[in-house]
């Protein structure tokens, strides 16, 4: 299973893998190694979509030199593009859309014995806790998708065209789900969603997320709860207070805010306003003073001039965010914004993004001397491979896989997985360095 795209995918791939019945299916983590090879896809935007085709065309290839036998091509590309890849890519053996993962089992049975299988229907798979996992994360940090899909209209995003609509899952199985995992060996839950703050407006007409989050609280054995992808508009006072008086909920908040200049923010359809955003950043802040910060932004939008991108600029200098990412604009078909007049230059798009990168990272670089001679929690993640007496973690701070890390100086092999208080002895633009305590 090659797993491409985002957390919500990897809980995909992680149900799919979960319903293949081990006494007919060896799970390899080598495709050199398998028969058949099943690739989940990611159709964010447009790069994402390029490496999730050139991923399909090198199992081709593998195929064609009978290294592997089968593939079955699933997920987000294949629901945006049912049959344009079916059209082009005859050698693959089974389309599946991301709403079909109950049929798996049947489908890879099918493929197995020769068949091929074109599977699209409604959009995003919402598993329950009963159906199970194999993890394709270290036990000791999972992935917790608590809904599916999306009814927000950001006029730049294709998402819910092949997620759906917004649907949450029910309160007593996301928790008997986390319960498992927790027994399982996670001692870090990730909470993930298209958006988390959503959650329960469907189901229970209201947002749940801080009563979910509380009831997570609970669970014994279970250290950190990380929430990501909150929407600004969709935060209350319950969600801040569940967050300051947690006591494993981490003071951290990944919170895409996508641009700071009000023409740019109503022309992205974002539902709220710079003076609103400035409002409730100050707000979290106030509430829960170690609040770690994490958001995204999109440069080059159509419109954006050189003011807007400015005003984005000053706002990164005063807001000065502790984890922060770029992207360039996508101008994805079916797409509002890929209509709109005025569309930004790629030369202009790469220029804004260098400069807003490195911005970042002076920012960053000081925020992270704020933590010399402080101590962290650190989870242990591995071992250094550039320094034998080093481990790498991360804090409260870092999501796995995309934000900063710890580096543990010490002769100690500190386990994976495994929490050490952790002295702060250096600091780096993106990175931490210390000693146990
Ligand atoms: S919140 Fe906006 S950007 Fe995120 S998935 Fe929904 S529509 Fe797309």
């Amino acid at each position: 299973m090659l797993s491409l795209g985002c957390p919500k995918t990897l809980v995909d791939s992680e149900t799919i893998l979960g319903k293949l019945d081990p006494g007919v299916f060896r799970i390899t983590n080598s495709v050199a190694d398998c028969d058949i090879a099943l690739l989940n896809t990611c159709a964010f935007i447009q790069e994402a979509q390029q490496e999730s085709v050139d991923r399909i065309l090198e199992l081709v290839e593998l195929k064609k030199q009978n290294q592997i036998r089968s593939i079955i091509v699933m997920g987000c590309l294949v629901q945006r593009f049912p049959q344009e890849l079916q059209k082009e890519l005859k050698a693959v053996d089974a389309f599946v859309g991301s709403g079909e993962y109950d049929k798996v089992s049947q489908i890879v049975s099918q493929v197995a014995d020769g068949g091929h299988v074109f599977s699209v229907g409604r959009p995003g798979y919402l598993a329950t806790a009963a159906e199970g996992r194999v993890a394709l994360t270290p036990e000791f940090y999972r992935y917790l998708k608590i809904s599916e899909g999306c009814d927000h209209v950001c006029s730049f995003c294709t998402i819910p065209l092949f997620r759906g609509k917004h649907r949450s899952r029910p309160m007593p199985d996301i928790l008997e789900e986390a319960r498992l995992l927790v027994k399982a060996g996670a001692k870090e839950l990730v909470v993930t969603g298209q958006d988390t703050t959503y959650y329960g407006r469907d189901l229970y007409g209201r947002y749940e997320l801080p009563v979910l989050l509380k009831e997570l609280d609970k669970i014994e054995g279970l250290h950190w709860i990380r929430l990501l992808y909150a929407y600004p508009s969709c935060i209350t006072e319950d969600l801040i207070a569940a967050i300051r008086d947690g006591e494993k909920i981490c003071r951290y908040l990944d919170m895409p805010l996508q641009h700071a200049s009000d023409p740019m923010l109503q022309a992205m359809r974002r539902g709220i306003t710079k003076r609103k955003t400035i409002d409730l950043i100050k707000r979290f802040r106030a509430e829960v003073p170690d609040l770690a910060i994490r958001t995204t932004f999109i440069v080059g939008f159509p419109g954006e001039t050189d003011g807007d991108f400015e005003e984005l600029m000053e706002f990164m200098e005063s807001m000065r965010f502790e984890r922060l990412g770029i992207f360039t604009y996508s101008r994805e078909k079916d797409s509002a914004a890929a209509l709109l007049p005025n569309q930004v230059e790629e030369s202009v798009k790469q220029e804004r993004f260098e400069k807003a990168m490195l911005l970042q990272q002076r920012i960053s670089g000081d925020n992270n001397q704020g933590y010399l001679g402080k101590t962290l929690d650190v989870l242990i993640e591995k071992a250094d491979e550039h320094n034998p007496g080093c481990r790498v973690g991360r804090s409260y701070m870092d999501a796995p896989e995309v934000d900063g890390s710890v580096y543990v100086r010490s002769s100690k092999k500190f386990k994976p997985g495994t929490f050490c208080r952790v002295s702060i002895t250096e600091t780096r633009e993106y990175d931490l360095v210390g000693e146990p305590v």
